[in-house]
């Protein structure tokens, strides 16, 4: 086999991964399902608004900004940096 033959092979070993990983029909919807947070919403969970430690939960911690920290799961602002620790 020479290099061009080689070099063919290879391409054609590609192709065929290539076809096997295609994508899903359903794959970018299953993407944006796990990484949205709709998918929490859809499955009850999302709407925001009770206050975790009312659940007897704890808040879940983002960054806003440098003073302020917000809960993912409900509306609770706070000022400090929460979601550092
Ligand atoms: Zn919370």
């Amino acid at each position: 086999m020479d290099a061009k033959q080689k070099g063919n092979a290879k391409q054609k070993g590609n192709e065929q991964t290539y076809q096997m990983n295609k994508k899903h029909p359903y794959g970018n919807r299953l993407w944006w399902r796990k990484r949205l947070p709709w998918f929490l919403i859809d499955l009850g969970f999302a709407n925001k608004g009770k206050d975790c430690e009312s659940e007897n939960a704890k808040h879940s911690w983002y960054r806003i900004d440098n003073n302020l920290s917000g809960c993912y799961y409900c509306n609770s602002i706070v000022k400090g940096q929460k979601w550092k620790s």
